[in-house]
């Protein structure tokens, strides 16, 4: 098959969510890339707020940061490029230290991630000695070494009761705490990061949200303020609203969550009508196919974590996976 047929077959999987005449934009990139991918034996893991021609277009692996997390594990490439934020980034290296890990943009951060120092870390081991810290995925690999085990979105409840305690500390995200707090005996203490899209909901647009289309159902992330997941028929990671809309096919639904998780979902469920508040992350959409392939043709923006930090904080992540 040659590749402007390829390309044409790829197409007709976003065709409802990327216009023709923008797709024909990326069809150089998307070619390069691929044969860039089969060059350099490299795979592309993408998180689901990447865009449509990332996510459907040139990617291997796609889906949350436990997914990528797990699946980073199983990667049998040379090069890992991770179309997603640095702390990915850093935790596909974490788990394949041997691996070349290159992220497109090195500026791809995370307001939560910017949230929290090791430094804070140690203080808040001498405010509550003996409380375990576990930490949200969303944070450097400094700030994961400093702490006892890791979580993610999808798993942090489990995570919290995996320990066996009556109070943990749950860091950075104060609003993934609190969500987690309302599921569990386990007292949740939390740290005052907050992820700058997430935190952008608020209850009045849910019931707005309600009000202009009756019958939607409104899907959730736990970084939302509680008072938003309050108000939602359901919450749960990216992973678990895809797995909820392909199962139980809404006639109508919102994902309060950033916005091209929508676009990526939308392509696998023609008969579902997706409602689309937009909110997006500057830094996931600082990925973007030219620089992508610009990693791949020039290996530029390899991840590299310091050996003394990597092994503290790839147990903490191995901890993690475990559970
Ligand atoms: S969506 Fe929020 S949590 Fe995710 S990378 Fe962007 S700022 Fe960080």
């Amino acid at each position: 098959m040659n590749d402007r047929v390829f390309t044409s077959s790829l197409y007709e999987r976003v065709r409802r969510v990327i216009p023709k005449a923008e797709w024909m934009s990326f069809e150089d990139d998307v070619n390069s890339i691929l044969e860039l991918k089969r060059r350099r034996n490299a795979v592309i893991l993408a998180h689901n707020y990447q865009t449509p021609e990332i996510f459907h277009g040139v990617a291997d692996i796609v889906g949350d940061s436990l997914a990528l997390a797990r699946k980073a594990i199983e990667v049998e490439a040379d090069v890992i490029v991770l179309a997603g934020v640095h702390f990915m980034a850093e935790t596909a290296k974490l788990l394949n230290p041997e691996k070349t890990v290159l992220i497109p943009d090195m500026g791809a951060g995370c307001s939560l991630a910017d949230s929290i120092t090791p430094q804070d870390v140690a203080l808040l081991r001498e405010a509550h000695p003996g409380v375990p810290i576990i930490t949200y995925v969303n944070t450097s690999a400094a700030v994961k070494a400093a702490s006892d085990i890791c979580c993610t979105s999808g798993n942090a409840k489990q995570v919290v009761e995996s320990l066996g305690v009556p109070r943990v500390l749950m860091i950075p995200d104060e609003y993934l705490a609190r969500n987690v707090a309302r599921e569990t005996n386990v007292e949740v203490l939390a740290w005052h990061g907050h992820c700058e899209v997430h935190e952008l909901f608020n209850a009045a647009d849910v019931r707005q949200l309600r009000e202009n289309y009756p019958g939607v159902t409104v899907l959730a992330h736990p970084e939302c303020p509680p008072d938003v997941v309050a108000e939602a028929d359901f919450a749960g990671s990216t992973a678990v609203m895809s797995d909820f809309v392909g199962q139980q096919q809404p006639a109508r639904v919102v994902l309060l969550t950033e916005c091209s998780m929508s676009d990526n979902i939308a392509v696998h469920h023609p008969n579902v009508e997706f409602i689309r508040p937009c909110n997006l992350c500057p830094h996931m959409k600082r990925i973007t196919l030219a620089n992508i392939r610009t990693a791949l043709e020039e290996n530029c923006h390899e991840v590299t974590i310091d050996a003394a930090v990597a092994a503290p904080a790839r147990r903490a992540v191995e901890r993690m996976l475990a559970v």
